[in-house]
């Protein structure tokens, strides 16, 4: 190891600092509580007030300081916040977990231009902003770890879901790109991709396809499930315990990859 490396791997997760974006409910919410439970200091925001509030004060009965605030990830202001707020809590910045709402559905032919321009600022821009403020910051701790949460469609087109399918792969060319420039600060740029995991998000998905269907919403689960070499979706705490790996000094020399979590849902190489 070089010295750099040495010193990495001295550092224990506890007291290291994380922001975890779009946290209120899901998968967010769910590395959120894996990186208190490992002692990170995290920093969670989502729009609603209320939901927010409640994850918050969850994640600091796990035994590590959280912190909240309100905002939109997809507005290039309120990700400045986030990050001011960071800063007044916990003076500076180790981990940052990209995540956001799933962009609108549909197909191609159904999209208008409006909703291209959501996706494009929610998946694509708010990744792209956060990461921007992330690096310095990161540069002056000597070390980093980012984590982008993406989806199995960066692999496989998935139906209905073009922003998706257009979106994340640029996101993919992101991490890739990143990995080599900032390899040399001790930064690591990750993906994490989820197939299906059980979350409100992937619930109301089921729902809409089974009116699409004209079936009910548990058809459409079971259907789905036996698509899935495991059987079953996901649990939200299954794809963060993979964040948290990759958060941690554990996981100083993997940087550039796309890791799916999806049960083994997607067969394809690599
Ligand atoms: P979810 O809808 O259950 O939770 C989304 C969280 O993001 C909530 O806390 C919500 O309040 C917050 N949020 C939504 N829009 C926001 C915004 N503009 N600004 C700030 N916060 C916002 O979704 P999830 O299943 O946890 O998915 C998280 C991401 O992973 C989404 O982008 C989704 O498309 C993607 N994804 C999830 C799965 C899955 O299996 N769950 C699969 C593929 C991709």
């Amino acid at each position: 190891l070089g010295r750099q490396g040495l010193q990495q791997h001295d550092v224990t997760e506890r007291g290291r600092v994380a922001i975890v974006m779009a946290a209120s409910r899901g998968l967010g919410r769910a590395c959120a509580e894996a990186l208190a439970k490992e002692g990170v200091c995290v920093l969670i925001c989502a729009r609603g007030a209320g939901d927010l509030k409640a994850a918050a004060s969850e994640l600091e009965s796990l035994g590590s300081k959280a912190s909240a605030v309100q905002a939109d990830v997809s507005r290039s202001e309120d990700i400045k916040a986030v990050f001011r707020q960071c800063d007044e809590a916990f003076g500076g910045l180790d981990v940052l977990v990209c995540n956001a709402g799933g962009p609108p559905t549909g197909d191609f032919m159904s999209l208008d231009e409006d909703s291209w321009r959501v996706a494009y600022e929610l998946t694509l821009m708010s990744a792209v902003r956060a990461i921007r403020l992330a690096i310095p910051r990161m540069q002056r701790r000597g070390q980093g770890r980012i984590i982008l949460i993406g989806s199995s469609s960066v692999r496989m087109p998935l139906p209905n879901l073009a922003l998706s399918n257009v979106f994340r792969p640029a996101l993919v060319g992101l991490v890739k790109m990143l990995a080599r420039d900032l390899g040399k600060d001790q930064i690591t740029v990750n993906m994490v991709s989820p197939g299906r995991i059980a979350t409100d998000r992937v619930r109301q998905l089921d729902e809409a396809r089974a009116v699409r269907d004209q079936t009910s919403y548990s058809v459409v689960r079971s259907d789905s499930e036996q698509q899935i070499p495991m059987g079953r979706y996901g649990l939200p705490a299954e794809l963060a315990s993979v964040v948290a790996f990759l958060a941690s000094a554990k996981a100083s020399y993997v940087t550039g990859q796309t890791i799916l979590v999806d049960g083994g849902l997607v067969a394809s190489l690599p």
